[in-house]
């Protein structure tokens, strides 16, 4: 097995990944709150995750993945204060809270789908852990870590050494951010809702009986109770966006840590912003995101295409977002296809060379720009076409760009004669609708494609095109 090197948090240094398994990882990725759709910056910490499971998997192992949903408990406000994010969803939308998390749970399972992004193992509502959450608190209690106060059970900070561990911030600096919304009956700032009480006389959507009263988990609490449900011998990797290291990411150290007298995770991994022009975060809730949907698929691109904006740059490095990135992109993709298509059908053997040089460039830190460098090189290489294409194939495991499939679409599309991009990328999609017999779809395709001037032909294997 060759040595990967991961950027670890807690470190700040790359290290050598050694599992506590042999041959097993055991993966958890915060995942979304669903009181909203994802936006294209939630999207690239899922796109890293998938970079770096998919990097695993490539070096054989076996990686157990685990992904909480939040469906509950986590506020507007990061320090416990203001109003539970998904009561405030159904109350936008008019509709309860728990279908609020039914339809953005299903519609971020399909942005995820569309991006190529593998599924988890389990995904883990964390209404269906609340058990789990409570037991956990009370194992804090037992050995003192918590105190109560008017709105809940707390957990004091001051009672654990090395709070700033994952953050390495000055603890007064931690404390001055804490500060921000005052909680008067908090001991410290930084210390954070381990359960929640339901006001009295407001009767809430989702509430759970405890040993300390009607009401609900506060938000770290999930992660760690499930990570040590699910992976309780695999504590590997943790990962989340680089907001989550200050806070999110240091109580569920502490927490978990308090609870068990043992390391939780080894490795913490987190991915750095999407920004908008002007190096703004892009977020929920600063009405400047973009979907899936508005970002892309509305402008006639691929999802696939924000997937490969997301590999040619280095996850620890910002990102940003411009229409003119996401077309360029758009390009560079559609002439991998291209390229890959002229390869013709036969695949031959995987070159050893061009496969250590790209592991080489996954394995450290996942240096994705890296590896787009090395494809590109086994495209220019003197290699056989049917070895490149093998080559290239297998690269797109970790890569995820579709090679395989794209590939036969624009062969079948460039048998006859050139035809603009558009009613290229229509016959292949009218292609797709035929194989999922959305015979409705097809036709309306097929209408567009004469409208443009061309005429499709069905053949055994795909279609064909022809200047009317
Ligand atoms: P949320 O649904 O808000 O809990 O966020 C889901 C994931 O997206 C978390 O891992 C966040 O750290 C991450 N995230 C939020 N905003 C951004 C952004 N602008 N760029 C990259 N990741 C983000
Ligand atoms: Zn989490």
């Amino acid at each position: 097995m060759s040595k990967i090197y991961l950027y670890n948090t807690l470190t700040r240094q790359k290290e050598i990944f050694k599992p506590i398994k042999k041959g097993v990882v055991g993966l958890y990725t915060c995942g979304p709150t669903v009181y909203n759709f994802a936006h294209i910056g939630n999207l690239r910490t899922y796109l890293f995750e998938d970079f770096l499971k998919r990097t695993l998997e490539y070096n054989d192992y076996r990686v157990k993945h685990i992904m909480n949903v939040t469906d509950v408990g986590h506020l507007t406000g990061d320090m416990d204060m203001g109003e539970d994010k998904m009561e405030a969803g159904a109350k936008r939308e008019g509709k309860t809270a728990w279908e609020i998390a039914d339809f953005y749970e299903a519609a971020f399972k399909k942005d995820l789908a569309a991006l190529n992004i593998a599924s988890p193992s389990q995904y883990c509502r964390v209404t269906d852990n609340i058990p789990e959450q409570i037991a956990l608190i009370a194992q804090l209690e037992k050995k003192g870590f918590t105190y109560k106060t008017s709105d809940g059970i707390y957990f004091d900070t001051s009672k654990i050494k090395n709070y700033n561990k994952l953050s390495h911030l000055p603890l007064a600096t931690l404390k001055e951010g804490a500060r921000v919304e005052k909680n008067p009956e908090k001991k410290n700032p930084t210390d954070f809702a381990l359960w929640k009480f339901s006001s009295a006389g407001a009767k809430r959507q989702m509430e759970w009986k405890s040993p300390w009263g009607i009401g609900f988990p506060g938000w770290h609490i999930e992660c760690s109770a499930i990570s040590l449900k699910y992976l309780n011998k695999n504590l590997d990797i943790h990962c989340g966006g680089a907001d989550h290291i200050n806070i999110h990411h240091t109580n569920e150290i502490a927490q978990s840590e308090a609870a068990t007298g043992k390391k939780f995770f080894n490795y913490w991994m987190h991915g750095a912003f999407l920004n908008i022009p002007g190096g703004k975060k892009m977020a929920k809730s600063a009405d400047n995101f973009l979907t899936i949907n508005n970002a892309l698929t509305r402008k006639d691109l691929s999802p696939l295409v924000y997937r490969f904006a997301a590999c040619q740059v280095h996850y620890r490095k910002p990102m940003e977002y411009s229409e003119a990135g996401l077309k360029q992109a758009q390009q560079g993709l559609q002439k991998l296809w291209e390229q890959a298509a002229a390869l013709g059908a036969k695949i031959g053997k995987v070159d050893s060379d061009f496969k250590s040089k790209f592991l080489e460039a996954i394995n450290n830190d996942l240096n994705l720009p890296k590896a787009l460098a090395v494809l590109a090189a086994v495209f220019k290489s003197k290699l056989k076409l049917e070895d490149k294409l093998a080559t290239i194939l297998d690269f797109d495991k970790v890569l995820g760009l579709d090679l395989r499939a794209k590939r036969l679409e624009f062969q079948t599309i460039n048998k006859v004669e050139e035809y603009p991009a558009a009613i290229a990328q229509k016959a292949g999609l009218r292609d797709e609708a035929r194989r999922q017999k959305d015979w409705a779809q097809a036709d309306k395709l097929r209408l567009e494609i004469e409208a443009a001037g061309y005429l499709v032909e069905d053949t055994g294997n795909g279609s064909t095109l022809k200047k009317k």
